[in-house]
């Protein structure tokens, strides 16, 4: 992979390829923004050029040919250190940042960063889900950042920066990471041929919120049918609460094995009620703006101004019920209510009428 092939990002890599240029680039970065939108690749880049022994100090373009680009590719670079949270773990183990027990000081990434650099003339760590280090990690890992070995470059990589102890984010220039446009996505699920049709790519895109992981996920047929199956209730005349919640359940059940999955299905369910609540006000404005100052169907604008009002308070509902986080969630009950409450709103509003 080249800089050439990273899909957006373009201000944030001008910025690290201007630091190198002037020998300006600082010993600890973080680099910040949601996940899946393309950070470790940057990420990766920067290492390899940091690392490679061709090329010059003042350009950040690995040569692709020399043992240390090699090594890299190959995923053994004894220089490039990366640590990141164990599949199914919540948190960074001390292990992994600074050694445990008997081994503490000896082992873990600050004892490898001490060491002189063996094939490059540096050392990089690459530090994913920083903001998952505990307390008592952080504090190892914050000496070696306050007193940094020479030729050290140390990357963190946080999708909740907030997360971090303020003493370590203040140690580290942090680089900003935006979202990806829903182009860009719809552009690389296309190149990395998750899928042929254009039209599927930029529906998935559509509903990323600009990430590549949730691209990922939506490349299940199973959550687009589960969006269309919600979608195709939300416009039905009546609200069939209890059928519906039913058959909604059932659809996210033949994707969850677990609670935890079942969580992520119902987060994916709100956020397709949320598009289709979005969807609906974005076609009222259009219908609103449609009328004309002159026009003489006052019913018509009242009516519309009713349902954008209606609209409004759907959404809210949808949006609220998102915001919850809790662990201990019952899907089932959950949706229900939810459900209850959408059906109760819309009834208010016919009662009106
Ligand atoms: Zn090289």
């Amino acid at each position: 992979m080249k800089w050439s092939d990273v899909i957006g990002h373009q201000i944030q890599i001008e910025m690290l390829h201007e630091a190198v240029r002037r020998q300006r680039l600082p010993h600890a970065l973080l680099f910040a923004g949601p996940s899946g939108i393309g950070k470790q690749i940057v990420a990766r880049l920067l290492a390899k050029a940091l690392l490679c022994v061709q090329n010059s100090e003042t350009d950040l373009q690995a040569c692709e040919t020399c043992g240390s680009c090699r090594s890299f590719d190959a995923g053994t670079h004894p220089d490039c250190l990366t640590v990141s949270k164990p599949e199914g773990k919540a948190i960074l183990p001390i292990a992994l940042i600074a050694g445990e027990g008997d081994e503490r000081g000896r082992s873990g990434l600050c004892y490898d960063l001490s060491l002189r650099p063996m094939l490059s003339r540096r050392k990089i760590a690459i530090v994913d889900d920083a903001d998952c280090m505990n307390a008592e990690a952080a504090n190892a890992f914050l000496k070696t950042l306050e007193e940094p070995t020479p030729d050290t470059v140390i990357i963190m990589i946080s999708s909740q920066p907030d997360a971090l102890l303020p003493t370590i984010r203040s140690r580290c220039q942090m680089l900003r990471f935006r979202p990806l446009k829903s182009s860009e996505i719809a552009e690389l699920v296309i190149r990395l041929e998750w899928v042929d049709d254009r039209q599927v790519a930029e529906e998935i895109a559509a509903l990323s919120d600009g990430s590549l992981s949730q691209a990922a996920q939506l490349l299940d047929p199973r959550w687009r049918e589960l969006r269309t199956m919600l979608w195709t209730g939300l416009s039905a005349e009546k609200l069939e609460t209890g059928r519906f919640a039913a058959e909604l359940l059932e659809q996210m059940e033949s994707k969850a094995s677990d609670a935890g999955e079942r969580r992520n299905a119902w987060s994916w369910l709100l956020r397709f009620a949320v598009e289709f609540y979005r969807n609906e006000l974005t076609e009222l404005t259009r219908e609103l703006s449609d009328f004309a100052p002159t026009d003489n169907t006052p019913n018509g604008v009242s009516n519309c101004w009713d349902r954008l009002e209606r609209t409004n308070q759907l959404l809210d509902r949808c949006l609220e019920e998102e915001s919850r986080r809790d662990d201990n969630l019952n899907v089932s009950l959950s949706l229900e209510a939810w459900l209850t409450d959408l059906a109760q709103l819309r009834r208010k509003e016919s009662a009106v009428r």
